[in-house]
């Protein structure tokens, strides 16, 4: 028997699709994946290089729980700048990015707390909450308004068992950024309650248009915040494991000791690819430039087709486009599967809200994307 808790995790929702489209590349299909969710450029060279100039040197033991301090420092200070808040490497935890969630909202909730999660949102947060004995609860997002926040059903959601109020801007799976009057109010809202805010931004670097605000912006609520970011997806890292979270140096302490005690201390060589890649700003910014290209295509192309209606994204490698046909996301993503021969993510995994849309990922070649648009189009002819 395994434990309630691990009971309560729901497995991957796509599951079931991603066998069909496995089945389907066996039978010899050229199935186009829109459905991946990382960028499909290799980490960049000089990145590399460094990690294995490291590695030669000897790099390849255990480091500091919390992270090598040089790194820890570098980051305080590039979000000090970035910011102007004051932070120190005592601020700073560097652990893999969906660890720093992992070891925010375990260290935060106790049996029965609940959290406040986006719907639509990453599917990983509600299986975290459940993992901590927490309990998974959901406030809208509005699609009508570019999926701003719905601010009254957040306030109709709180209540004195609300431990953590959980943003994710830029947002997967919506592709939008949390606008500055959403986060002004959110500041507001959780200077007056009892909760703490956890902002993922791993997709922050990701933003094409529009005025991207972080929650270290208000540093008034800085002793409520904890703010988790990466690599993966600005410097094509997926693989290395590596991010960090950025709290009250109190709150970095009693993060690090469930990190002594599960993952010791993040990748030693990861850390030092770290090292290299968080001064790398224009490999970032020749990624975005491109991934902004491909923004700018699907969207025009997607826009044409009469079935679907779309948020434009402003950020990250993800559009989610609504459709408007009788059936629902499982349906509609089956079908795209077996007559489009393209696989995206059933809307329905990301929240009830997420229900009738699809996200596609355009984290992959423009001839990949001209190919799956053409074959998305002829279906719907
Ligand atoms: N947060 C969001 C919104 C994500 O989409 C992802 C990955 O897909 C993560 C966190 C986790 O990032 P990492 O793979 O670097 O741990």
């Amino acid at each position: 028997m395994v434990s309630s808790r691990v009971n309560a995790i729901s497995e991957s929702s796509t599951i079931k699709l991603l066998n069909k489209e496995n089945e389907l590349r066996k039978k010899g299909e050229n199935i186009i994946s829109f459905s991946i969710g990382e960028p499909d450029f290799t980490t960049p060279r000089n990145i590399i290089d460094f990690a294995y100039k490291s590695m030669l040197e000897g790099k390849t033991h255990y480091t500091p729980s919390s992270g090598i301090p040089m790194l820890r420092e570098k980051i305080a200070e590039k979000y000090s700048k970035r910011y102007s808040i004051d932070l120190n490497s005592n601020n700073v935890l560097v652990t893999p990015t969906k660890f720093a969630l992992f070891i925010s909202i375990f260290s935060l909730v106790d049996e029965g707390d609940e959290v406040l999660l986006p719907d639509p949102g990453w599917v990983s947060y509600s299986e975290m909450v459940k993992m901590a004995g927490g309990i998974p609860k959901f406030y809208s997002l509005k699609e009508n308004d570019g999926f701003s926040i719905d601010q009254e059903d957040l306030k109709n959601k709180i209540n004195e068992k609300t431990r953590v109020i959980l943003i994710n801007t830029p947002s997967n799976p919506t592709g939008t950024i949390i606008k500055k009057e959403d986060m002004d109010f959110l500041k507001d809202f959780v200077m007056e309650r009892n909760v703490y805010i956890i902002s993922d931004e791993i997709y922050d670097k990701l933003v094409y248009d529009g005025n991207f605000v972080s929650i270290l912006n208000y540093p008034e609520i800085f002793h409520k915040t904890i703010f988790v970011n990466g690599f993966s997806k600005s410097h094509a890292m997926t693989g290395w494991r590596i991010g960090y979270m950025i709290a009250e140096s109190d709150l970095i302490k009693i993060f690090d000791k469930v990190q002594q005690h599960t993952l010791t201390c993040a990748p030693s060589i990861s850390q030092y690819a770290a090292l290299k890649a968080i001064d790398d700003d224009k490999s970032v910014m020749e990624m975005v430039d491109e991934f902004k290209k491909r923004r700018d295509y699907i969207y025009s192309r997607i826009s044409k087709i009469s079935i679907f209606n779309t948020v434009l994204p402003n950020s990250t490698f993800y559009i989610f486009p609504k459709f408007n046909l009788p059936m629902n996301s499982m349906e509609f993503s089956e079908l795209l599967l077996e007559k489009a021969k393209v696989s995206v993510v059933p809307g329905i995994s990301f929240g009830k809200n997420g229900e009738n849309h699809i996200r596609i990922s355009f984290a992959t070649s423009m001839e990949n994307i001209k190919e799956g648009m053409d074959r998305i189009e002829d279906t719907f002819k």
